[in-house]
């Protein structure tokens, strides 16, 4: 088996293990936290020795051509020495410029990016609590309309960031982000295309983005926004989004409760349920998912069943596979 070396040490690869699963193994500190080669927090620089091409999934080309990678992912086959990504590469310092609570536990935390950070509504940034501890948190803000970048953190309990968000950062701390990456978000080119958005808790985040892109880009489409929670206190941004459906007439939204007491002016049921009986037949429409980890694998598959080519769902699970990191 490969060796691995990091930091002056040598670590041997057991069989199967990724470099990271390597790394944690012998108590080497290094950031991640998806574990799954979604959120790119565990991206490594090979010095020496080839990178599989499985473990750059997802990289920008000019990271790839650099032998960046992404050691949660990454089983080589020779000896590698790695070393962390320069600050330059990895991180821009951004400045909070607002807090407020949307509900009782999701936090609006705007941002000033001190460098310039090009992205797309939907996609995600990492955010760091410290130097090797970050989270994902998706963008809810649109380029060229809001001059911050919007997150939505939903406290966690005991979690280490989140928690942290809502009791210990304040307007004007400065904090390292980076990104963005993910590919959940809207794609021009197909106006009159159905858009389907299913979200959970914070999973409204990239959707709120990604459907104010769509109508600021002048779709024509249908476009169904279903957002779930157990109780009426889980849902937020309903009278922003009720604003949107009386200005744009290809707009609905649909708030759902999956929890007893259903007021009046809220669907009863799962989201990814009210959804697909709904709209069942989702051929020709592009499907975005957010949110909790089961309803996206779960609603991934009924929305494939239902008629959606498996390349227009675009899934963002708000996995945690944190064990220390
Ligand atoms: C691509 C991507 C985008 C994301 N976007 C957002 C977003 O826009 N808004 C947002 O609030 N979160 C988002 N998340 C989740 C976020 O990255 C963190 O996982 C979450 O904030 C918890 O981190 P923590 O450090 O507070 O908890 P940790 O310290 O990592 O976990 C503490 C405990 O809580 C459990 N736990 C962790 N996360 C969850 C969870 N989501 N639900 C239930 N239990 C959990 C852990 O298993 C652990 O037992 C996203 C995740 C990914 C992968």
């Amino acid at each position: 088996m490969p060796d691995i070396r990091y930091d002056g040490q040598t670590y041997p690869l057991c069989d199967g293990q990724s470099v990271l699963e390597c790394l944690i193994a012998h108590g080497v500190s290094v950031p991640f936290s998806c574990r799954s080669g979604i959120c790119q927090t565990c991206l490594m620089r090979a010095e020496v020795g080839q990178p599989p091409d499985a473990a750059q999934k997802g990289l920008k080309p000019a990271l790839k051509d650099r032998n960046y990678f992404l050691a949660c992912i990454c089983n080589p086959e020779e000896d590698l020495t790695i070393s962390l990504p320069g600050r330059e590469v990895a991180r821009t310092p951004a400045t909070i410029v607002g807090m407020e609570l949307l509900n009782a536990e999701i936090m609006h935390v705007s941002l000033q990016s001190h460098g310039q950070l090009e992205y797309r509504a939907g996609q995600f940034i990492n955010l760091y609590q410290k130097e090797n501890l970050a989270r994902s948190y998706s963008l809810a803000s649109l380029p060229g309309e809001d001059p911050h970048l919007h997150i939505h953190v939903r406290r966690v309990p005991e979690g280490r960031v989140s928690s942290w968000v809502h009791d210990g950062l304040q307007p004007g701390d400065t904090v390292d982000i980076q990104g963005p990456s993910g590919d959940c978000f809207y794609l021009p080119g197909a106006p009159e295309q159905g858009l389907l958005l299913i979200g959970t808790g914070s999973g409204l985040a990239p959707l709120y983005g990604i459907v104010r892109d769509a109508l600021a880009q002048g779709h024509t489409g249908p476009i169904r926004l279903f957002h779930g929670s157990r109780n009426r206190n889980g849902l937020y941004l309903i009278g922003q989004l009720q604003e949107l459906t009386r200005t744009y007439s290809n707009f609905e939204y649909t708030p759902c409760l999956s929890g007893g007491y259903v007021p009046k002016g809220f669907t009863s049921g799962r989201a990814h349920q009210v959804a697909l009986s709904e709209v069942p037949r989702l051929a020709g429409w592009r499907v975005f998912l957010c949110g909790h980890p089961e309803m996206v694998k779960v609603a991934q598959k009924k929305a494939f069943l239902a008629g959606a080519s498996m390349k227009d769902i675009a899934c963002d699970a708000f996995t945690s596979n944190a064990i220390t990191g």
